[in-house]
């Protein structure tokens, strides 16, 4: 990716401000959060998310007109380079700013982007995904909640589960069907609903971390104006999808930059216990780091292409989400064994998990969540290879 004068300014600037911020009241903030522990100093983390909004680095890929800096594409891998080295806590506003906001920035009404972009940009207002159901997650058409117009509102009945950041959202966008008897992905509308309201009950599900990132949602009579569906009712089915796509695409790549810190430590700890002279883990260690490079190159590969013809057009992502979350999970495993036989002990009371037990368990699920890694093979297999169509029920 060549970079320009202006996109090293931009560099410059991000960079400088950080090293500025990240201090005082939020100097301890460096390294919280993430994957498996979003449970770490969530207010502070809010906080600070609010503090980088008041400043206008939040939402920078978004056009000027709505709360963003209509950052290029590489201005924006360097906006999350930089984010990633400075050590700066995780974002909590990512559901937001990376599905929803650029959905809405495509298919919501005037009015839609007026009421919800900007507090998404200040951070004001936090997003949940209500897609999946006990009956519809890699078969998302089977979407069963439903949602019926009574007297200018929808009204919604039904259950989502594994609902990240349920617990702190404020609303939610989901799938719901708005045409009785409608089958698979006819009939479904994208609404936006209130979550907190008598008829929504969040339950949190207890994860192999020990904390609860995601949960089960129940909706019981829950109510919505008429006016909260994006896109046409009935035919939120292209809606869902195009959130789906940013979900496995550009917004995996600030994710993928902190990849890089946590290589990076694994290394020093396997400098530090000895690990670093075995020569098994040393040719693991150096595949991870060559790993990293082939995905970074894939990743300005594919966003480089985006919307260009070509061989593998509409499977990019998939790969990309292939890559990323096998190489984190393989990051895990190999985190565990370069720590040897303390990696299975809990320290000292209140035996909390230590974050690289916390990472092992949590990037379990990297191949499961955004579309499984069974999915993903099916999509390139079918978009990239032009394989037959694998047979639907
Ligand atoms: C940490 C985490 C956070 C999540 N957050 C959210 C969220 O915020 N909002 C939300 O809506 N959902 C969320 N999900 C749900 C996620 O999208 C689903 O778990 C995922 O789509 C898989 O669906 P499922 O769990 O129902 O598994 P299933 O679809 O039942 O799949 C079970 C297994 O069968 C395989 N399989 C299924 N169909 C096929 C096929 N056609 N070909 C080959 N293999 C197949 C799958 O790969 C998987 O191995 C989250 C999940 C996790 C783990």
């Amino acid at each position: 990716m060549q970079l320009t004068a202006e996109d090293e300014a931009f560099r410059s600037a991000i960079r400088g401000w950080l090293e500025q911020n990240l201090s005082g009241e939020f100097a301890s903030l460096r390294g919280a959060g993430g994957p498996g522990r979003e449970h770490e100093q969530f207010e502070q983390r809010l906080a600070w998310n609010r503090h980088l909004a008041a400043s206008g680095w939040t939402c920078v890929g978004w056009p000027a007109e709505y709360g963003g800096r209509a950052a290029t594409l590489a201005q924006q891998v360097i906006f999350h380079e930089e984010y990633a080295r400075s050590g700066a806590p995780a974002r909590v506003g990512h559901m937001g700013e990376e599905l929803l906001g650029p959905t809405l920035i495509e298919f919501g009404t005037p009015e839609q982007k007026e009421r919800f972009l900007p507090p998404i940009a200040a951070v004001a207002e936090l997003w949940c995904q209500g897609y999946s159901e006990p009956g519809a997650g890699s078969d998302l058409a089977s979407v069963s909640t439903s949602a019926v117009l009574d007297g200018g509102d929808w009204v919604i009945t039904g259950q989502k589960i594994w609902t990240s950041l349920a617990t702190v959202a404020d609303w939610c966008f989901l799938l719901a069907r708005t045409e009785p008897g409608s089958r698979r992905s006819a009939g479904l509308s994208y609404l936006l609903v209130p979550m907190r309201q008598a008829g929504i009950t969040v339950r949190p599900i207890r994860q192999l971390t020990g904390t609860s990132e995601f949960n089960e949602v129940f909706f019981d009579g829950a109510r919505t104006p008429g006016d909260m569906v994006v896109g046409t009712a009935g035919e939120g089915w292209r809606v869902a999808v195009a959130t789906l796509a940013i979900e496995r695409g550009v917004s995996t790549l600030g994710q993928q930059v902190g990849y890089e810190r946590e290589l990076d430590a694994l290394i020093a700890e396997a400098r530090r216990n000895g690990a670093a002279a075995d020569p098994l883990l040393r040719d693991r260690l150096a595949r991870a780091w060559i790993g990293l490079q082939v995905m970074r190159e894939q990743v300005i590969a594919m966003l480089d292409n985006a919307g260009q013809p070509g061989p593998g057009a509409g499977a990019d992502a998939s790969v990309v989400k292939l890559l990323w979350s096998r190489w984190h999970r393989t990051l895990g495993e190999l985190a565990m064994d370069v720590l040897g036989p303390s990696a299975m002990l809990a320290q000292a009371p209140p035996y909390d998990l230590t974050d690289w037990q916390r990472q092992y368990l949590f990037s379990r699920a990297d191949t499961i969540y955004g579309g499984s890694q069974e999915i993903q093979l099916g999509i390139i297999a079918e978009r990239a290879l032009g394989l037959p169509r694998q047979p639907r029920t």
